[in-house]
């Protein structure tokens, strides 16, 4: 039994900081190196672990060193991995970023094992899946295998929800079984039916058509919800001083799942999902970015303490979803 079973990747990344890009076929002098362990499966299940959610994973990992260390995170992460594969023929997916002074980054990604996660591993941990509260996915692994564990969880009566990152098409059935799709906007402009239009009007018309929940993550602006229905609610991100900002969606899945297998309702959750990025945003690194629940009950209860402002006009009314309640 677990609140949250995530289906996702685990990707070891291997930062090279350097002056610039090398040209081909030039040697390039480096000056700082750090590894961490990441993928957005990954990522989400230690974000959801650490609010409090017991979690479980499906995936692969090699049988190298880089697994290993995975495995050893898993534990100390309080994920259960008894549903983690070691592939036997390719090692441990890897992300290598290069990053320059200004911060730019190109990045290779080569999933490896993550590639091999097949249908029959799904299968083998049916059970883990249907005894789930909430299935969170992304999209990278098979999107066959998104697609049998989501039907598995939707056929169980569990919640479905879906990062739909990196952007691959979604088949008309793997619609069918997501409760609540989290794209940021790129992912979005991607999805929608319509070309055109501001972040609200396209999730408005994905979420009538595909008769789902929208929630759309705008970065530094918070992050808008849509029903089926048609109602929509702005969340606006949390003012902090932000350093890092890479694997804040990951942040931001892993709590909203972890939210939802609380039976929280979808408002509520994203709350504690728009702060506990909000934290995140604070530090630098990937999983290790993400708060714990006591975290995120403090950063709300000194967020909903009223600050006296200069001049401010009290005569308006607060909004209905401040995000900073
Ligand atoms: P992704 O990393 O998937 O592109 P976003 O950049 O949209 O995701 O960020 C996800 C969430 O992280 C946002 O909805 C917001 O809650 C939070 N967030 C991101 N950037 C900031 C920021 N500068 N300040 C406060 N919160 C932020």
């Amino acid at each position: 039994m677990s609140d949250v079973c995530v289906v996702g990747s685990f990707m070891m990344d291997l930062v090279a900081h350097a002056p610039r890009r090398p040209y081909s076929g030039e040697t390039l002098i480096g000056t700082a190196f750090n590894t961490f362990l990441g993928g957005k499966g990954f990522n989400q299940a230690v974000a959801a672990s650490r609010v409090g959610a017991s979690t479980s994973f499906i995936g692969r990992l090699g049988r190298d060193d880089f697994g290993d260390q995975f495995l050893a995170r898993l534990g100390a992460e309080n994920i259960n991995h008894e549903n983690v594969v070691l592939d036997s023929d390719l090692g441990t997916g890897v992300g290598l970023p290069l990053v320059e002074p200004s911060g730019e980054n190109s990045i290779v990604i080569v999933p490896r094992a993550n590639t091999q996660l097949t249908v029959d591993d799904i299968e083998q941990a049916r059970s883990s899946i249907q005894n789930a509260a909430v299935l969170l996915l992304q999209l990278e692994v098979p999107i066959q295998c998104v697609e049998y564990a989501a039907k598995i969880a939707a056929d169980a009566g569990v919640k479905v929800v879906l990062n739909p990152a990196p952007f691959s098409a979604i088949s008309e059935s793997l619609w069918s079984y997501i409760d609540v799709i989290i794209p940021n906007e790129i992912e979005l402009a991607s999805l929608a039916p319509l070309s055109k239009g501001s972040a609200a009007e396209l999730a408005a018309n994905l979420a009538a058509q595909r008769h789902t929940n929208v929630v759309v993550t705008l970065g530094a602006k918070g992050c808008i919800a849509v029903t089926p229905t048609g109602s929509i609610e702005h969340f606006p991100a949390h003012t902090v001083d932000a350093i890092d900002t890479v694997g804040a969606g990951d942040v931001f899945c892993g709590v909203l799942g972890a939210e939802m297998s609380r039976n929280l309702d979808l408002a509520a959750a994203i709350r504690k999902a728009n702060a506990a990025a909000a934290i995140a945003v604070t530090r630098s690194g990937g999983a290790d970015s993400s708060p714990s629940r006591g975290e995120v009950g403090r950063f709300i209860a000194d967020a909903s303490i009223p600050h006296p402002v200069a001049n401010s006009d009290t005569s308006k009314s607060k909004g209905a979803f401040t995000g900073n309640e």
